[in-house]
């Protein structure tokens, strides 16, 4: 196990193993055009599976598939496959938008993914079309309840709350997730790259929804847990728990063992970084693993990335990127970086 100049693990990766989305979310994809990752860089599936297991050689043991939309990259089952094979992931996961998931579900049960975060923002379908400029709400209720016929549980599902758009849904969320076995989680909107729209005005605070809640269900209780978990867990009075992700207004770094890997092979330690390192270079001119892991090992080793607090402590909060950048360099999208 290895560790960053603040003391912080390398356990948790996400990958991204596309840039491309179905789903144009305001908070996320809000332009018309996208500069995309050039398909020659995106590596093979063997090329990542190459990649995770210098990761979990360094102490990785949380690996997460995301995107873009990770089930729009064709036979991602086969991924899956390649991963699950390796038993030091603990846990191998997936983050998506639900639209796919029905169809792709068993195949990816069988091929070994042992559990599914789903994206669901609203309940309501015209709200869906608005949010994300496509009609397909009906497909993601489908995808949720395939994640219980397929016989996966620990099932989350995770809202990005925004005022005026979907905060008077908090209650009706929970209320839904219990008929799905989920838990939700409640996610701050954040001033990422891609979230060109992003205003404070808009962000609903973790103390805002828990007085929200509260008004609701009564007296809620914090899980006291000692987790590098980027959601802070609640109980109920009736005893169903739910999550908030509060980035924006009360981060984690100081616990943050997660780093993400894009699509085409650039490693980056925060969410909010500039800069990240090109793995695919090395990995495709013949480094050896001993090559990949000190390069690896001495990134991480050197890693002070403190994004989120330095977005706090930034006065006349706005927008992180202007399209100018993100057309320029398309990684320091949240679609590209995979959230
Ligand atoms: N397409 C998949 C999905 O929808 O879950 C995976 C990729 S998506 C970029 C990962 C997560 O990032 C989603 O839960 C999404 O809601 C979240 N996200 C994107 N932009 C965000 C923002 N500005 N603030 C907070 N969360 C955001």
């Amino acid at each position: 196990m290895i560790r960053d100049a603040l003391d912080r693990p390398l356990r948790n990766l996400r990958l991204s193993v596309t840039d491309r989305c179905n789903l144009r979310c305001q908070y996320c994809m809000p332009e018309e055009e996208y500069v995309w990752l050039p398909r020659n860089d995106v590596l093979t599936f063997e090329e990542m599976d190459r990649l995770v297991d210098v990761f979990t050689d360094l102490g990785v043991d949380k690996v997460r598939l995301t995107g873009g939309e990770p089930l729009l990259r064709r036979d991602l089952d086969r991924l899956v496959r390649l991963l699950a094979a390796n038993p030091r992931i603990r846990d191998l996961a997936m983050t998506t938008n639900g639209v796919l998931l029905a169809e792709q579900a068993p195949a990816l049960r069988a091929a070994g993914l042992h559990r599914v975060t789903v994206s669901l923002d609203t309940l309501r379908e015209d709200r869906f079309k608005a949010l994300t400029r496509r009609e397909t709400h009906a497909r993601v209720l489908e995808g949720i309840a395939a994640v219980a016929k397929t016989g996966w549980s620990g099932l989350k599902l995770d809202t990005v709350v925004m005022r005026g758009v979907n905060d008077d849904e908090l209650a009706d969320l929970i209320e839904y997730g219990a008929t799905v076995s989920a838990e939700v989680r409640f996610i701050e909107y954040m001033d990422v790259g891609g979230a060109t729209h992003w205003s404070m005005e808009r962000v609903v605070s973790r103390r805002e929804m828990l007085t929200r809640l509260a008004e609701r269900y009564g007296p809620i209780e914090p899980i006291v847990e000692e987790t590098s978990a980027p959601a802070d867990r609640f109980r109920l009075p009736d005893g169903r728990v739910f999550g908030i992700i509060s980035s924006t207004t009360a981060p984690f770094c100081r616990a943050c063992d997660r780093s993400r890997l894009t699509a085409d092979g650039m490693w980056y330690l925060c969410l909010y970084a500039a800069r990240g390192t090109d793995l695919r270079q090395p990995l495709r001119t013949g480094a050896s693993r001993e090559d990949l892991l000190a390069l690896i090992r001495s990134t991480w080793q050197g890693r002070r990335d403190r994004g989120a607090e330095d977005r706090l402590a930034t006065p006349e909060r706005s927008p992180l990127m202007q399209i100018g950048e993100l057309k320029r360099d398309p990684h320091l999208e949240m679609h590209t970086r995979g959230g």
